[in-house]
């Protein structure tokens, strides 16, 4: 049955060795109760741990129903611990976070016996050792011969050929070890029992033969063996432990601890919930800003302007990164400072109005055309007619709407208006007066529509109807003798002239709540078709064909440089063409398509005859954004820090459970267990912990989204802006366990590498 031939085992602590076996020959039948009687370190426990394969031997064979052990490897002792084997201890070594079922279960659960076969035999033997009263029990909750019981219980159920018990009654008082002996005196009916003692009589009086050991010598034997040679018919199934197995292994213990797991899963949720926050609150925010994106920027026009800078923020960046690193040849580069100039002046030919004039009014709700043209003005008021500075009215043209077939034909002013009093203007003549958002005009404006400008209100009521007429330059201007012309003074005259056109305010205006940015400031508003009016009007009058022939200011005979020549000559209405041109599209989506257009234009032209717009709302957004960004990711490398410190702090943790449980880890290993099989117990352990500490860091940020989110609503009326998305919850708790169980593996590794004996010697 069980053979060993000149077996020899020697331990080395330093530098000096212990022969614990030395050349040691036996040979067992296959029923029998063996007892090996020895002084304490003769070498007792170490060969019933060689026998057991729970220590390996250095020299000699094992024989095992004639099967040799020298190319054993783990894998066949790690079988052969589970199928044939069942260890006794002295100190019972039971799982104390398990109950005593599944501590009988232990065996077969690692060789996969199914669970009903693995109950029905568990009870089996608890009640053939006598503990069918206790079986809901935890092993604290039992005496030492209960427990011892248990240990046997243990080492019986999964049916092994050999037991082998160490000192089983050294702990035990004598009733309890009278009890425990008649027991396995029971067992070694049909069984090979090998039993270690150093007490002579507990070995005469139960013991069928006995084996005296001496220095790690056998001195005697009272019924030697001789083996008959025999087949090699043994045959062993493999153990293995599945995940499942080690969950619930590691969950048992983690519930003895409550108070630690909750701590720590609670500290490792930290990382995981500045990293949960930062998450929802830059999504939220980014959701936030494309909310505005589409509600307010839609307002944002497409500037087209004379003077126009074409940088963008990209280009800026790319600007500012080009000069990072200076050249190391000695060399100078030529280069033109025009072509890296970030102005352009664009020119609006006449086929470029036109260009602009074609545009779909599908996509453009309305265009505006900002013009230097000056406005000859009178005011009738009560100390008499007075001309008035359009300056002090701020005088200026509003955008035009465009009409399309099925769009929402809103006017330029419906949309971003409200009409406070009055109505809306309907031809060139009506024009529009525009307070701020405080209701408040200028004092300048109302004087020069002749109101009191040190009242404390003005109701709206006598702003609207007051008239202005608008003078054509002829009547405005005289020449004089001299080829000069002088402001006409007979303003009676000018004010009733034929010629004359009369405007007057229709309506108060003021810009809506919600729209972000608008082009006209507070003052007096005229259509466009009003500065067409003057210009056709003045285009043949003699101030301005004096101005064109003349290099000097022709009212005051000041020398004008070219560009000042060019603005007085605007401003006398010789030139139509405006200096800043404002589209407002119709919605953000139709803006691409605006913006194709105007790209168009410029496709095989020179860089000098391109023009070039802004996108405002694209300058905003496209800044924003990267902010957000960049914020998000700085602020996700902090708390990512935070992470790696849990990281480091569940390996320790693991660790100290490894030391905790090493006891346990030798039980698992007696018990068949391979060493695979352990490092799976600690990764399901750091497992639960991880998906624990996720589930807990993803809750305490959802709750916290609420807090927060009144906080943002108090400060900045927006709503709702940290939500936490479910795919980040999912990913971060994925992330959470993956961390975790990385920390945990290097430990749970060295758990699996312990030497069982010296797992099994440690308390
Ligand atoms: P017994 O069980 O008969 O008391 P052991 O088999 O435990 O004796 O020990 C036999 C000898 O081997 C002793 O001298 C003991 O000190 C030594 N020994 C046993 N295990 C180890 C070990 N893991 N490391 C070093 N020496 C050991
Ligand atoms: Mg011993």
């Amino acid at each position: 049955m069980l053979e060993l031939k000149h077996i020899k085992k020697t331990y080395h602590v330093g530098d000096t060795e212990t022969k614990a076996l030395d050349d040691i020959s036996l040979s067992f039948r296959q029923k029998e109760f063996v007892a090996i009687l020895g002084v304490s370190g003769s070498g007792k426990t170490t060969c019933l741990n060689v026998i057991g394969g729970l220590d390996r031997y250095d020299s000699g064979d094992l024989v095992i129903n004639g099967k040799h052990t020298v190319d054993f490897k783990d894998r066949d002792w790690d079988a052969y611990r589970n199928n044939s084997i069942g260890f006794i201890f002295q100190s019972y070594n039971l799982i104390t976070h398990l109950g005593i079922v599944e501590n009988v279960e232990l065996g077969m659960t690692l060789s996969g016996v199914s669970r009903d076969e693995k109950h029905r035999r568990a009870v089996e033997a608890l009640t053939k050792v006598g503990l069918e009263d206790h079986i809901h029990k935890k092993p604290n909750q039992l005496s030492g011969g209960q427990m011892q019981r248990v240990a046997i219980a243990r080492a019986l159920a999964n049916d092994p050929d050999i037991i082998l018990a160490d000192e089983p009654t050294g702990a035990l008082d004598t009733t309890t070890s009278v009890q425990i002996m008649d027991l396995i005196k029971e067992v070694a009916k049909d069984k090979l029992v090998i039993m270690v003692t150093h007490n002579p009589e507990l070995a005469e009086n139960y013991a069928d033969r006995i084996v005296r050991f001496a220095d790690g010598r056998v001195v005697s034997d009272t019924n030697p063996y001789e083996e008959e040679k025999q087949d090699d018919h043994f045959k062993l199934k493999k153990t293995s432990m599945n995940f499942f197995t080690a969950l619930r292994l590691s969950f048992n213990n983690i519930r003895t601890k409550k108070g630690r797991t909750a701590l720590t899963a609670f500290a490792s949720s930290i990382g995981i919930i500045g990293i949960a926050l930062i998450l929802s609150l830059s999504n939220g925010f980014q959701i936030q800003i494309d909310k505005f994106q589409r509600e307010s920027l839609t307002n944002f026009p497409i500037i087209i302007s004379k003077q126009s800078a074409s940088v963008n923020p990209e280009q800026m960046v790319a600007q500012s990164k080009k000069y990072k690193d200076y050249p190391k040849a000695k060399t100078a580069i030529p280069y033109d400072p025009q072509n890296d100039s970030m102005m352009h002046t664009n020119i609006f030919t006449e086929d470029y109005m036109e260009y602009i004039k074609k545009v779909d009014p599908q996509t453009v709700g309305s265009i505006g055309y900002t013009r230097v043209v000056g406005m000859n003005l009178l005011s009738k008021q009560d100390k008499g007619i007075t001309r008035v500075d359009s300056k002090a009215l701020n005088f200026s043209s509003y955008p035009t709407s465009l009409k399309a077939k099925g769009q929402t034909n809103k006017s330029y002013l419906k949309q971003n208006f409200d009409l406070l009093q009055g109505s809306y203007p309907k031809d060139k003549q009506d024009l529009i007066l525009v307070v701020d958002k405080k209701n408040r005009i200028s004092t300048q404006l109302l004087e020069a529509l002749g109101l009191d400008k040190d009242a404390k209100s003005i109701d709206f009521h006598e702003l609207v109807g007051k008239e202005l007429k608008v003078v054509p330059n002829d009547l405005f201007y005289q020449s004089t003798p001299m080829g000069t012309f002088t402001f006409n003074q007979n303003y009676q005259q000018m004010y009733d002239n034929e010629k004359s056109l009369s405007v007057r305010i229709v309506g108060v205006f003021r810009q809506k709540k919600d729209v972000v940015m608008s082009e006209l400031n507070a003052g007096i508003a005229y259509r466009d078709d009003l500065v067409q009016y003057v210009i056709d009007a003045d285009k043949d009058s003699a101030i301005l064909k004096a101005q064109q022939t003349s290099d000097r200011n022709v009212l005051t005979m000041e020398p004008l440089d070219a560009d000042t020549k060019t603005q007085m000559i605007s401003y006398l209405g010789g030139d139509e063409t405006p200096y800043v041109i404002t589209i407002y599209p119709r919605s953000f989506n139709a803006k691409d398509d605006v913006l194709k257009y105007l790209d168009a234009f410029n496709k095989g032209k020179s860089k000098e005859d391109q023009v070039i717009y802004t996108d405002m709302a694209d300058t905003i957004t496209s800044l924003s954004g990267g902010i957000i960004d960049g914020i998000t990711m700085v602020l996700v490398a902090f708390a990512a820090t935070s992470l790696i410190v849990s990281l480091i702090m569940i390996a320790i943790i693991t660790y100290t459970s490894v030391l905790e449980r090493t006891k346990e880890i030798g039980v698992l290993r007696a018990l068949g267990a391979r060493k695979k099989d352990i490092t799976r117990v600690f990764d399901a352990e750091t497992c639960l912990l991880g998906i624990f500490s996720g589930c807990l860091g993803i809750a305490i940020a959802y709750f916290l989204t609420f807090p927060i989110n009144s906080i943002i609503y108090a400060a900045t009326e927006l709503k709702n802006v940290a939500q936490l998305q479910p795919i980040h919850a999912v990913l971060l708790i994925v992330i959470s366990t993956v961390l975790t169980m990385l920390g945990g593996h290097i430990p749970a590794r060295m758990a699996s590498k312990k030497d069982a004996v010296e797992a099994l010697r440690s308390e």
